[in-house]
């Protein structure tokens, strides 16, 4: 199973130009360069596992949209061919959701 990268577009003006802007041991705050939202993603479980998932080639830069799977905390959340989400690390498939949103 293919995957590419997460993209979030900001949840206030669409822009796809979102930028996670700390780290997974803090906390998930993202910013839209476009208008200064910022927001967190969320995911949960939507039950059933997917294996071998393949990781994106290259692998998403430390500025690149997050999210922490619900299952196993780990930040291998990525999309799958179908536009659904999955974990890398434990195959758990993913929705996610924005919280915290606060417009720029
Ligand atoms: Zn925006
Ligand atoms: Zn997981």
């Amino acid at each position: 199973m293919k995957t590419r990268k997460l993209e979030i577009a900001c949840p206030e003006c669409g822009s796809p130009e979102v930028f996670y802007s700390c780290t997974p041991n803090c906390c998930m705050n993202h910013v839209c360069s476009a208008c200064g939202t910022t927001f967190e993603p969320e995911t949960s479980v939507t039950g059933g596992f997917v294996t071998g998932v393949i990781p994106p080639d290259p692998l998403p830069d430390s500025t690149d949209p997050t999210a922490e799977c619900a299952k196993c905390n780990s930040t291998a959340v990525y999309v799958m061919e179908d536009g659904g989400l999955v974990c890398a690390k434990c195959g758990a498939k993913l929705t996610m959701d924005l919280t915290e949103i606060a417009p720029g």
